[in-house]
This record gives C-alpha cells, structure tokens and sequence, in this order.
C-alpha cells in the first residue's frame, strides 16, 4: 500500500473506532435496561406494602372469625340457661337483654367481616396485578439485555478487525507522517488529514487558486493545506470520479 492511501484508510479506521467508542458508550438499550431496573425496585416496594396489607387482613379476618364462634358459643349458653325451668324470672329478664346485645355484637362482627373481605380482595387483586407487572418487566429486561449484547457483539467484531487492519495499515507509514497525524488528530479532533480532489481539499473545501495550484501539485504527495493546516494527500487529485 502507498503512503498516502495508507494514511486516508488510517483516518478512516480511527474514526470509525472512535464512533464505535461513542456508540458503545450511548447505547439506548443501557438506559432502557436501567429505566426497567428502577421501575422494579419502585414496583418491588409497592408489593411488599400489598403484601403487608393483605396479611394484616387476613389476620383480621381470622380474629373476627374466632371472635364470632366465641359470641355464638355465648349464645348458646345463654339461650340454654334462658331455656332452663329452674331460671327465675328476675334472670330471664337479664338472658333475655344479654342475648340482644349479642345478638347486636354478632351482627356487628358479621358487617366487620364483609368489610374485611372486600378489602382482602381488593388487596390480593393488587398483588396479582403487581406480580404480572414484575414479569411483564422482567421478560422486557431480558430482550433488552439480549439486544444489547447482539449489537455490542456487531461493534466489537468490528472493531477487533479494524484494530488488525490498522496494523497492517501502519507498516505502510513512515514514523514522521505517523507523528506529525497523531498530532494533527489531537488538533482537529479525528479529522486529520484531507485529499485534494481536483482543486478542492475534502475538508476545508477552500478553491486552491491557480497560482497555488502548481506548487502543490509539483509538491510532494503527502502535504500540508495552506488553509486549514490539516494533513492534505495530493496523490489522486486529477481522480475525479472518485
Ligand atoms: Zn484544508
């Protein structure tokens, strides 16, 4: 390879690899996968309060329960004692005010139990819905993780070829051209050196006047833009369909 082909394929793989660079750095996929992330953990805290409510109503439940066979056992006893030839009539009076009142308690019980269920319902609907979202997010994570890896796999290919290629490349420029476009790179960050197509660089696109025109082109092949000061190749200026 001539130096001066070798030096424009060298700027093409440095500025592929640094767009690579960038890519890899912005990938959409890693923000996506970060949004699913922390819309896990908000959704993780949301159902360990679901689940919280609704063992606190199971627990209520249960009481309630327990407390309404304890009030029908009290009902019975009482009905029994209320039922007996040998009650007094002063006591009947007092069985007959103890079995309304229970009657009242347990009826107020039961309202406390539908109220309980519909809440445990309602909380254990919560929790439903609250777990399919979890899996709804974790089936999402997992294709985005997936995409990401697949399109890293791409660049990096990519890029452990264009490394290798950039070896060979390099065999074919001498160590000051190689110095003085390290140099031009850190100045105009990436976009070192230009070709003359004509009488026009690539870059900086300045009309190079005819008075110029035939020092430049008497000049050697690998040059310098009076304009811009980028590294400019001559070599191939009359190819004018390229
Ligand atoms: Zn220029």
């Amino acid at each position: 390879m001539r130096e001066p082909e070798a030096l424009l394929r060298l700027q093409e793989i440095d500025l592929t690899l640094m767009r690579h660079k960038k890519t890899l750095a912005a990938m959409p996929q890693m923000k996506k996968i970060n949004a699913v992330r922390a819309a896990r953990k908000k959704l993780a805290s949301q159902l360990r309060q679901i689940v919280g409510q609704r063992k606190d109503v199971e627990m209520d439940l249960e009481e309630n329960e327990h407390a309404q066979l304890r009030l029908h056992e009290i009902v019975e006893e009482t009905q029994a004692k209320f039922d007996s030839s040998e009650t007094s009539y002063r006591d009947i009076h007092n069985l007959e005010e103890q079995l309304t009142s229970l009657a009242k308690r347990i009826e107020k019980r039961e309202y406390q139990h539908k109220e309980f269920t519909a809440r445990l319902n309602k909380t254990k609907a919560a929790e439903k819905n609250a777990r399919a979202l979890d899996d709804k997010l974790v089936s999402e994570g997992e294709a985005l993780v997936t995409a990401l890896r697949e399109q890293t796999a791409d660049i990096e290919r990519d890029m452990r070829k264009l490394a290798l290629e950039r070896e060979t490349v390099l065999v074919s420029i001498t160590p000051e051209v190689l110095k003085h476009y390290e140099a031009a790179v850190k100045r105009f960050g990436g976009l070192a050196v230009e070709h003359l197509r004509g009488n026009t660089p690539s870059v900086c696109r300045v009309v190079v006047p005819p008075s110029a025109f035939g020092d430049i082109r008497r000049g050697p092949a690998i040059a310098e833009c009076p304009y811009c000061h980028r590294i400019l190749v001559t070599e191939g200026m009359f190819d004018l369909d390229k």
